[in-house]
């Protein structure tokens, strides 16, 4: 009967005869393009209503990513999630996770566990009491949010983390909206919305419409028609789901800051979620590069003004399986929760994280180093390393022969400027 059972083997049993390599390898390089590295956008995050920055918080749990500013890698983790989401405790219970359906990993044997590892540090950061990032600096200005519901929350608390006061206006008894109903845990949201309120600078009114002058207005959905001309309302939602209201609130809160600081909207890009951004973490480990003098330059990848490789195509591009080397991945079972109330246990999460894929994002395995047949990928020097910028390539070595960027697990690598 035919084997009909589905693995990554590129050669069939006895076959290990194999042709002049050398002439393969060294005959293939026709192509016109040296390779690159691209920052593109994981599934995982293109369909995350709440915008997280999935990826990049995982492979912090999985240790890939080294925390900075002598920080647990559980606090690292829970910062960068709540650039994004201050509900990851309540999410991870309960969010039906669109990004588990969308994770790459299920063309391999199944979705990575995110919800699950996002409820573990979320609920670590609670029983440790982690205080919320305060701003860096205030901006004099202050917002008034009108509602209760979860895209206020989530609109009052990032205009706070962008240095302004808010004023929330809300009669209801008790804020939280949807997530004061049944099927949430009540115990958890209390804390989360409190975390918020501790955070300082937010006023909460019990009052139905702002009065007062501010320097920006959000209308909750169901109180918009309340709205003047110039005040801001909520993104059109397909749902009514907690997690699409923390992105709800997040966009507006960022248009608002715009305005606030007499700036235009910006172009909201194809996937507008939080991102990494290579130059912001270079500047936060004083490895910015320097500033470009302007006018044209040769050679400028080794200008200090350039990060030589380095594309970031995640406003536009996503990463898809056919783009990675999924015979480089071992199968490898889901971590489970033993109930969605229940953490994992921390060496579970670290486990389960490592079975991301790391899709678009280099995770430092060195296979294109290895496999390089004229040794033109080197790592860059140890000094100017970090997330991001592990490798690079010698383009006065690089014979265009693609096999970096065939053999790269995660995507990272293309040939050329452009696909
Ligand atoms: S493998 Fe990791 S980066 Fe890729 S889609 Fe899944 S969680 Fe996201
Ligand atoms: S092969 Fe490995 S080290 Fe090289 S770019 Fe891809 S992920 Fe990074």
């Amino acid at each position: 009967m035919e084997d009909l059972y589905v693995n990554y083997r590129r050669y069939e049993d006895g076959d290990n005869a194999y042709d002049d390599m050398s002439q393969k390898v060294f005959n293939a390089g026709q192509g016109a393009f040296c390779p690159t590295y691209q920052n593109r956008t994981a599934p995982c995050q293109a369909s995350c209503p709440s915008g997280h920055d999935i990826r990049t918080w995982v492979n912090i749990v999985a240790r890939r990513i080294k925390p900075t500013q002598g920080l647990s890698w559980q606090e690292f983790a829970f910062q960068r999630m709540v650039e994004a989401n201050p509900f990851p405790a309540v999410m991870g219970m309960t969010c039906p996770a669109p990004c588990q359906t969308k994770c790459n990993r299920n063309d391999v044997e199944g979705y990575v566990g995110i919800n699950a590892i996002e409820h573990t540090i979320g609920a670590w950061a609670l029983a440790n009491k982690v205080a919320l990032p305060k701003p860096a600096q205030e901006s004099g200005m202050t917002a008034a949010v009108v509602g209760s519901g979860v895209a206020a929350l989530s609109c009052a608390y990032q205009l706070r983390r962008q240095g302004h006061k808010v004023v929330l206006f809300s009669t209801a008894e008790r804020l939280g909206g949807v997530m004061v109903g049944p099927g949430f845990p009540q115990d958890v949201v209390e804390q989360e919305i409190q975390r918020i309120l501790d955070f300082g600078g937010i006023e909460v009114r019990r009052e139905a419409a702002p009065s007062g002058d501010f320097a920006a207005v959000f209308w909750s959905e169901g109180l918009g028609g309340q709205a003047k001309p110039g005040d801001f309302v909520p993104d059109k939602a397909a749902d009514d789901l907690p997690t699409t209201q923390v992105g709800q609130g997040w966009r507006a809160a960022r248009d608002m800051g715009a305005s606030m600081r007499g700036e235009k909207p910006i172009d909201r890009p194809r996937f507008d979620v939080h991102r990494f951004d290579l130059l912001e973490d270079l500047a936060v480990h004083d490895k910015a590069p320097a500033a470009y003098p302007g006018g044209p330059v040769g050679n400028s990848d080794t200008e200090p003004f350039s990060v030589h490789n380095y594309e970031d195509r995640s406003r536009d591009r996503l990463v898809a399986t056919r783009d990675l080397f999924l015979a480089h991945f071992k199968t490898a079972p889901r971590h489970e929760r033993a109930a969605p109330t229940e953490p994992l246990a921390e060496a579970e999460a670290i486990k389960e994280s490592r079975r991301c894929m790391s899709c678009g994002m280099c995770f430092e395995c060195s296979v294109c180093i290895q496999y390089c047949p004229v040794g033109a990928v080197e790592r860059v020097k140890s000094g100017e390393r970090s997330y991001g910028r592990f490798v690079e390539t010698n383009y006065a070595k690089c014979i265009r022969c693609q096999i970096c960027k065939d053999v790269c697990p995660t995507g990272y690598i293309q040939m050329g400027l452009e696909r």
